[in-house]
């Protein structure tokens, strides 16, 4: 079968890959039909984090159609049009019982989360690339800092999650089918499905985790597809002012076209914490009740600065969440989905305490939100196929990396097409 692969930093190439199959009893086998590259897999794409392999299938958001179920599957049947959640869980844990499906405790195998972690941050700051399995020159960061941030699987998204293969492909394995899979509802277009897989529910979660209420003013970094639909559900929740900050003047205007009543602030005209402050002058706060972060880490201009000087983990990395945390207004609340990974120095904490903030972050548990989140799809309050700017045969995907990377031709989502 046809699978995106990555093959290194910048290179993503369409491969002959073998066809997985069912393994375990709770494995699903789907044929893939629609799958989406996400602002996750720039993470990767980018920098080609050492926790990647060559050959690694891409890929973790995706829907499709039962081919197989293993013996033990009992709530979807081969020829059902199903979506899969981007974690993995296996539904019986502590975590999962929870609602933190996307900290699953069985679905990391390697449990080399923490450790990869470490060895990752170390290497890609120090640009030191680990040669030959994980106990490299960085072991004793690992040792010393226990980030602690032990992840549960997901799909297509390094060996820091376990591993698994990814739905960028003609076929993936699901494991956990029952937990993982949903059931499309007739009558749902596999556009407006699709986003249940992730960006939706991440854009949902960063509105619980920040607590949007009706009449807040919220502010969100970041106006990519999560942004975008984060814009969507505040405004669903009853914000009384969203303000999105970008650079890229294009998705602004997107933005400005698909979400009315959405303000903009670019921040290559303006500086975005003066901005904010001139924008909320007259509010009761003086400033944003909640801000969200849907960039992430690799956007940070000092991040970048710290891969070309190979500077070691004392690095400032903390710009966009400083700014946040001096926006804010004092008793907010800061929600953070762009992913980060390992120390981020230089935070504001004093601020932050005599602020009196709060402050949540996650990766999230798509299969917590699924209940909330497919009535309203289906009802048409959330339209998250909004984002879609480009749909390409799987076969284009090294294109649909680039132009997304670039934010080029327009683009704001991809949707790949296996066999198109
Ligand atoms: P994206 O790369 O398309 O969008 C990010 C946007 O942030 C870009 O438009 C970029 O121009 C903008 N940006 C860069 N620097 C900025 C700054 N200083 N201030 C304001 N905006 C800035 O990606 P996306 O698909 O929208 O994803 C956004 C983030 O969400 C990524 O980090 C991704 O990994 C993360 N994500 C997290 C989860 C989760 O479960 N928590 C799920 C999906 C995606
Ligand atoms: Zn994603």
């Amino acid at each position: 079968m046809h699978a995106v692969s990555w093959m290194g930093s910048h290179n993503m190439q369409v491969k002959e890959v073998p066809r997985p199959m069912v393994t375990d009893p709770a494995d699903v086998l789907l044929r893939v039909t629609n799958t989406a590259i996400c602002g996750s897999d720039l993470h990767l794409y980018v920098h080609g984090m050492p926790s990647m392999k060559s050959g690694d299938v891409l890929g973790h958001e995706f829907m499709g159609v039962v081919e197989e179920v293993g013996d033990a599957v009992t709530k979807v049947k081969r020829g059902d049009r199903v979506l899969v959640a981007f974690d993995i869980a296996c539904g019986h844990c502590f975590f999962c019982n929870h609602g933190y499906q996307s900290s699953c405790d069985s679905t990391n195998p390697s449990k080399i989360s923490e450790a990869m972690y470490g060895q990752a941050m170390g290497g890609v700051f120090g640009y030191s690339h680990l040669a030959g399995g994980y106990q490299g020159g960085q072991a004793d960061y690992v040792q010393e800092a226990m980030y602690g941030q032990a992840a549960g699987g997901f799909f297509g998204y390094s060996h820091l999650t376990g591993g698994y293969q990814g739905g960028q492909a003609d076929f993936v394995r699901v494991p956990f089918g029952d937990v993982n899979c949903l059931k499309v509802p007739d009558g749902l277009a596999d556009h407006d499905a699709l986003f249940l897989t992730d960006i939706l529910p991440t854009a949902w979660h960063a509105n619980e985790m920040g607590e949007v209420h009706e009449g807040d003013v919220v502010a969100i970094w970041g106006a990519g597809p999560v942004g975008i639909l984060a814009a969507h559900c505040a405004q669903h929740r009853g914000a009384r002012r969203v303000i999105m900050i970008d650079s890229v003047q294009d998705r602004l205007d997107f933005v400005k076209r698909k979400l009315p009543g959405v303000e903009t602030l670019n921040f290559k005209e303006k500086e975005t914490v003066s901005a904010l402050r001139e924008m909320t002058a007259n509010e009761p706060g003086r400033g944003p009740d909640v801000v969200i972060e849907a960039a992430g880490f690799h956007y940070s201009k000092s991040w970048l600065h710290a891969i070309e000087m190979k500077l070691q983990l004392e690095t400032d990395t903390a710009d966009m969440l400083n700014e946040m945390i001096t926006a804010v207004r004092k008793g907010g609340r800061i929600s953070i989905v762009g992913v980060y990974i390992g120390f981020v120095n230089h935070l504001n904490i004093g601020a932050f305490m005599e602020k009196q903030l709060t402050m949540r972050g996650g990766q999230t548990p798509v299969q917590r939100y699924w209940p909330t989140l497919l009535p309203k799809v289906q009802a048409g309050e959330l339209v998250p196929s909004m984002v879609i700017t480009h749909v390409l045969p799987l076969e284009q995907a090294p294109k649909g990396y680039k132009i997304f990377n670039e934010k080029s031709d327009g683009c704001i989502k991809v949707v790949l097409q296996p066999g198109a």
